[in-house]
């Protein structure tokens, strides 16, 4: 909130103006042109899909069903996106769930059990009371061994959780001789729904930022679904903010290379896909770390600071609708499946408004780990969707043995059809110390500032991560415009540099 008052309170006089160019019309990139719009400054958004979104982004099928990229889940602990839903006054199109966590029973076919949030407790008590509530998943010696190695996150705060960034998950809970079946219980679960990666593969930071960012709020775990699809319900009212104080959103940009000067230290220039330059005072890239990486110019891929960002790549994930001839679930919420291959789903004809259905589910879930870097022994991002989906129907039906499975009346529920989304490349991997390469909005070129979820940002690779790091990056803009001093750039790892020097001496 601190922050868009900043950029609010200083919006600059006409001539001081400035263009800006962002390639990327995903969440970062919007939001970013959205601040700088609030200080008085004129974005021109790049998106090189006919979609807004990017992994947010969804299209409709030729029924009028509505195809998501992800099954997005808001949290009440994601400051900024609640700050944004409020500036634009569409709060209302959040539609939040009950504060609680529901689990799949894994030795128990087709059994639930839950963490319950009791209303009137101030975090972090309800969590640890929702914890012990919770008679089905750990015995009390459990719970009791696994609360002192969590302690000082609580104490010590940021610089604990940084420290465990060497660490995996599984690493950290053999050092501090936390018992092998919290990895069972919780972390897999938790380490595929913030990541979509295997516990052994997860750093330890990512699960402690989580738990830190969402415990210290008493509504901080509470969970929201948009009420429709990302596209229109929530990019639209960002364009029409941007468009209303003389920005521009542009779809079908392909950006492809930087003009650069003749030294190299400042761009002039953005060279699109059908060969015309686009021109601008200053430029951001808010596009995903993988593609910066391939489309970085030659002049700087040694200097440090951007050296720093090859330690960096997406992990593969997929998304998968079913739609079902009929209920599977009257369940209003996110379920965690603890099963192998899926991570979470929900019913969204139940859970959101937009795709409500009374008679039919359908089902929105998160197929992951997918791939040998995720921590999976299959590569299924390679598999055709008809594997991926018989795959998710072993799964389901052990999920739902009465409905689905073999013990299911008249031959159970029939798939009416299913879409399978594949993102070779989403948020960055957060394996083992990987934070530390995390690079600042704020970069060494003069007009050049990075956004985008894997930038440096106390959020994780997330939706709430993508729309702060589009802000710090409108902040390092309009300060630098007004004269006035940034945050500034993010030291690099001494490694980094030894190599970088290494290269240009040979
Ligand atoms: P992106 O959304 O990747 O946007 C980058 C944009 O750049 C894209 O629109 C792309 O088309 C564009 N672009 C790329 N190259 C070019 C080019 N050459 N020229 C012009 N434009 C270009 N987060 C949560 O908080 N909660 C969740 O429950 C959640 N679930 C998820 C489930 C799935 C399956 C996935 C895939 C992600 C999920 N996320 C979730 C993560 C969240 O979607 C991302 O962190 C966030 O949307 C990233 O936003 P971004 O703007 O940084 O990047």
């Amino acid at each position: 909130q601190a922050l868009s008052a900043k950029l609010k309170s200083n919006v600059v006089a006409k001539e001081q103006s400035k263009k800006v160019a962002i390639i990327g019309g995903g969440l970062s990139g919007l939001a970013c042109a959205k601040y700088l719009s609030d200080a008085g400054h004129t974005p021109i958004v790049l998106e090189a899909r006919d979609v807004l979104g990017g992994k947010v982004s969804a299209w409709q099928d030729k029924d009028g069903d509505w195809i998501e990229t992800g099954l997005h889940i808001f949290f009440g602990a994601y400051p900024n996106m609640m700050n944004l839903f409020n500036e634009l006054d569409i709060e209302d199109r959040l539609q939040w769930k009950t504060h609680k966590m529901i689990f799949a029973m894994q030795e128990l076919p087709g059994e639930f059990t839950t963490f319950d949030f009791v209303p009137g407790i101030p975090a972090p008590f309800n969590f640890g009371l929702a914890i012990l509530m919770n008679q089905k998943m750990l015995t009390l010696a459990e719970k009791i061994q696994t609360a002192p190695p969590l302690i000082p996150m609580l104490i010590e705060g940021q610089d604990f959780i940084d420290e465990q960034d060497e660490l995996s998950v599984l690493d950290f809970m053999r050092k501090y001789g936390m018992p092998e079946r919290i990895n069972e219980e919780v972390f897999i679960s938790m380490a595929k729904a913030l990541d979509f990666i295997d516990p052994d593969k997860l750093s330890m930071t990512v699960v402690l930022t989580a738990m830190n960012r969402f415990l210290n709020e008493t509504d901080g775990l509470q969970m929201a679904f948009l009420d429709g699809n990302q596209p229109e319900r929530l990019c639209a009212p960002m364009v029409e903010h941007i468009e209303a104080r003389g920005g521009e959103v542009k779809l079908n940009q392909r950006f492809r290379e930087f003009v650069l000067s003749e030294d190299g230290t400042k761009v002039e220039g953005l060279r699109m896909r059908g060969g015309e330059v686009i021109e601008a005072d200053e430029y951001i890239s808010a596009m995903p770390v993988d593609i910066m990486k391939r489309l970085m110019p030659k002049e700087w891929a040694n200097m440090p600071y951007f050296r720093q960002v090859r330690e960096l790549e997406g992990i593969p994930v997929i998304n998968i609708h079913m739609w079902f001839d009929r209920k599977l679930t009257s369940v209003d919420h996110l379920c965690f499946s603890r099963s192998p291959l899926l991570s979470v789903y929900a019913d969204m004809s139940t859970c959101c408004k937009e795709y409500a259905d009374d008679e039919r589910s359908m089902l929105e879930l998160v197929f992951a780990p997918c791939s040998p870097l995720a921590g999976g022994k299959t590569n299924w991002i390679a598999k055709s969707d008809e594997e991926i989906v018989e795959a998710t129907m072993k799964e389901l039906a052990r999920l739902f043995p009465t409905e689905i499975g073999p013990g299911a009346p008249d031959g159970g529920a029939v798939l009416r059809k299913s879409a399978v989304v594949k993102t070779p490349r989403s948020v960055y991997a957060a394996i083992p110390g990987r934070n530390k390469y995390r690079p600042s909005q704020e970069t060494p070129i003069e007009n050049f500032t990075l956004a985008g979820d894997w930038t440096s940002q106390k959020f994780l690779g997330s939706m709430e991560g993508a729309i702060l790091a589009g802000k710090l990056a409108a902040e390092v803009v309009t300060d630098r415009s007004a004269g006035r001093p940034t945050q500034g750039i993010k030291s690099v790892q001494q490694h980094v540099i030894d190599e970088a020097n290494k290269a240009s001496e040979e």
